[in-house]
């Protein structure tokens, strides 16, 4: 399957925009099957062999991501997330730092939410996840986990029996009934990882988006070659609706980030059950229909949409009161928006 999955891997180059002559143009690229979304590129270069090369050590970062953080399959010679929850109560798996930079970050964020995104409830969200498979695949015979079994789970998902050995540089579930899920935070924490390596690299101008997951480095140009910021539309969570983005958000340096209960959901007796869990009811959070966060760092924006998203409004919004440099929309149930104190001065006219 995964081989499969990797002859798909495409590359489409666009070329944009005219400019004025020797000033870059700007490309775009995409790629399918990182991280299973869409990842799109849009930078500038000289020549359309420069921008290929650039997407394409994007496209390779991104791809050495996807196989440490991948939960459900094996790479040859590699211990990945898959191995360590292979590896529950059994024994400590040695892994690259970059996994352990990533569980460390998902800790953090576990304790600035008091546990609203728990990257240790993965026995848990497995039950939702082979249900929602089930259910697309026959929607006839669709069903919702059995909440004993929930239950069940809920107790092996305590992040604590997570050991960490930095020095050992390995990773050790002690509760041989834990598994780790790292959906919620690990493309934005790719993607920041992958603007950074890029602006080390001396890139100045570049848009990244993997699945929704947006990190802008510096402006984009506009006609005339000047600096401008990018502007990054929020999708609007209502599909029927015919307005395809609920608004712009003007974008310098800065991650953008959505979670919604309307992209990943399956239907049982007219209902709808999303892929966002909350660990108090074990049952897809209901209170909202999505929640983005704008910040500078596109991991800690992944980690907050999906916490953000499990809590009341009123918590969630002295949660982002108390953070620098972070804004919040959320979308209620009945079409509502409502901002975080600074996200308006962000929207583009
Ligand atoms: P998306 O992956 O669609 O961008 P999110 O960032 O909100 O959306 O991540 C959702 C994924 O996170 C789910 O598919 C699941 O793997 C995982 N998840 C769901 N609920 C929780 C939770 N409460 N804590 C940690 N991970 C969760
Ligand atoms: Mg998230």
């Amino acid at each position: 399957m995964k081989k499969l999955t990797v002859l798909l891997l495409c590359l489409l180059i666009t070329f944009t925009s005219g400019s004025a002559e020797a000033a870059p143009k700007r490309y775009q690229a995409e790629f399918l099957s990182l991280f299973d979304t869409v990842t799109t590129v849009v930078g500038y270069a000289g020549s359309k062999e420069e921008f290929t090369s650039l997407a394409e050590d994007v496209r390779a970062k991104l791809w050495e991501y996807h196989r440490l953080y991948d939960v459900y399959n094996n790479y040859d010679g590699l211990n990945n997330l898959k191995t360590i929850n292979d590896n529950a109560g059994i024994k400590p798996v040695a892994v690259d730092a970059r996994i352990i930079d990533l569980l460390e970050f998902a800790r953090e964020k576990y304790a600035l939410t008091d546990g609203a995104v728990n990257i240790a409830m993965g026995s848990v969200l497995r039950l939702w996840h082979d249900c929602r498979v089930a259910g697309i695949l026959d929607p006839e015979s669709a069903a919702l986990p059995d909440m004993d079994a929930l239950r069940a789970a809920a107790r092996h998902t305590d992040i604590n029996s997570v050991v960490i050995d930095r020095a050992a540089s390995s990773v050790f579930l002690r509760d041989p009934l834990m598994r780790l899920d790292v959906g919620a935070v690990a493309k934005g924490y790719a993607t920041e990882q992958t603007a950074r390596y890029l602006e080390q690299k001396g890139v100045r101008r570049l848009l990244l988006s993997v699945g929704g997951n947006i990190r802008a480095i510096g402006n984009k140009l506009d006609q005339y070659n000047r600096e401008t910021p990018w502007v990054v539309g929020v999708r609007n969570p209502d599909r029927d609706s015919g307005q395809t983005e609920l608004l712009s958000v003007r974008c310098t340096n800065e991650a953008l980030v959505t979670s919604g209960g309307y992209e990943r959901y399956f239907t049982v007796g007219g209902r709808q059950y999303h892929h966002i869990i909350d660990p108090e009811t074990l049952m897809p959070s209901a209170r909202f229909k999505a929640v983005t966060i704008l910040c500078h760092d596109s991991g800690f924006a992944d980690g907050l949409t999906t916490a953000v998203f499990n809590m009341p409004l009123t918590r969630g919004r002295a949660l982002i009161d108390s953070l620098a440099g972070v804004e919040a929309l959320w979308v209620l149930q009945d079409g509502t928006l409502v901002t975080s104190s600074g996200f308006d001065a962000h929207r583009a006219a």
